[in-house]
């Protein structure tokens, strides 16, 4: 049986795979699988915010249903920046990104935040990733789920560790797991992440919808 259709508001193939693993009754499409151009202006002043602003600017591409995704990651003793910036967060002169839009590398990114938190003197380490995550059936018909992962910036950028997840996740510690969010396995990652979590709730939506 065809599996029915689903727009992901995202450019963004880790959050694809993550959101087909989840959503397994569904096809996840993204738009460039079908040559869409997409890159709205994500100009909202909250993850909930910039995440209707891709659903309903995707919406008005495909006029299907869809799902938008905005998350980041907020380091406590930066007051939780770089939060909604942090696909563009460039280090400490850089935090909201670079005038010129260009983005540095995941790399450079994981390097930047740990120096940046050190050089704080902070010894709250804390973080967490944020989710939000909107289910857009029509401009009127919308639903939400945001939902946090809490973790720990690791002590510096040479004990990165793992190939798992992706973005921020090998500097990010998990205490429970003593492991790094890279180093846990995409199952147990889906169970306790802030994406998991968001589309547990957005699941039992669309389980309960006549669309
Ligand atoms: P967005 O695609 O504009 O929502 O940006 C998301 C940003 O947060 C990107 O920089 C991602 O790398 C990062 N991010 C979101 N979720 C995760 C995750 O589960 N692991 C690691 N990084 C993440």
């Amino acid at each position: 049986m065809n599996k029915k259709k689903l727009y992901l508001a995202s450019g963004n193939k880790h959050k694809q795979k993550e959101m087909q693993e989840l959503l397994s009754d569904f096809e996840i499409r993204i738009p460039s699988d079908d040559g869409i151009e997409f890159a709205p202006i994500e100009d909202g002043k909250s993850f909930y915010e910039n995440s209707l602003i891709k659903a309903r600017a995707l919406w008005n591409l495909v006029h299907e249903p869809v799902i938008a995704d905005d998350s980041g990651i907020c380091v406590s003793a930066l007051k939780g920046e770089p939060g909604i910036y942090t696909s563009r967060y460039a280090g400490p002169n850089f935090m909201h990104g670079k005038p010129d839009g260009s983005k540095i590398s995941q790399e450079e990114q994981n390097r930047f935040l740990i120096e940046q938190l050190n050089a704080t003197g902070s010894r709250d380490r804390s973080c967490h990733y944020t989710c939000a995550m909107v289910l857009l059936l029509n401009p009127e018909r919308f639903f939400v789920a945001q939902e946090t992962f809490e973790g720990e910036l690791i002590p510096s950028i040479e004990k990165q560790a793992g190939s798992g997840g992706f973005g921020y996740d090998p500097i990010v510690w998990l205490p429970q797991y003593k492991k790094t969010v890279a180093e846990i396995s995409a199952e147990e990652k889906n169970k306790i992440s802030h994406r998991g979590k968001a589309v547990q709730t957005i699941k039992k939506v669309l389980e309960n919808l006549i669309f």
